[in-house]
């Protein structure tokens, strides 16, 4: 009989446990990211910031008119860095970031592909252009990410 009571006791506390949670409307929190997510998205931030200093050898190699290597390194190292920024901007960051972030990822490849195709076309401006600007839309996809 004791037990039951007890028993009885615990379902009755988680009754009103429930109840109480039901009825009182806790303010809806923003999402925020957890501690995992932060950490995934902080060791792609360091690949991302390897990548970077990756992009700036374009400069000099565009500079020396180099369209082979330009060509070498866009579709080689720098070919990571779709992969990267899609799943960062898609699956990591807070769903108010994605949009943003996913745009600001594809001006980047929108520029490294116009970079590739002034290299096939040996145009300077063109390229040098599209650097800055790829620059530029990378550095603001940093600024995204919670950490940075
Ligand atoms: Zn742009």
């Amino acid at each position: 009989m004791k037990r039951y009571k007890s028993i009885l006791a615990s379902i009755l506390a988680v009754v009103m446990v429930f109840l109480v949670s039901c009825g009182s409307p806790t303010p809806t929190k923003p999402p925020t990211y957890s501690p995992e997510t932060l950490e995934q998205i902080s060791s792609y931030e360091s690949e991302l910031l390897a990548l970077r200093d990756r992009m700036t050898e374009l400069s000099d190699l565009i500079g020396e008119r180099n369209w082979v290597d330009v060509s070498n390194l866009i579709h080689g190292p720098l070919g990571d860095l779709r992969r990267d920024m899609s799943y960062v901007s898609r699956l990591l960051l807070l769903p108010s970031e994605q949009k943003t972030a996913f745009a600001g990822a594809r001006e980047v490849f929108r520029h490294l592909e116009a970079i590739d195709r002034a290299a096939e076309e040996q145009n300077y401006l063109l390229a040098e252009d599209n650097y800055g600007e790829a620059l530029k839309d990378f550095d603001e996809f940093l600024t995204l990410l919670p950490n940075g």
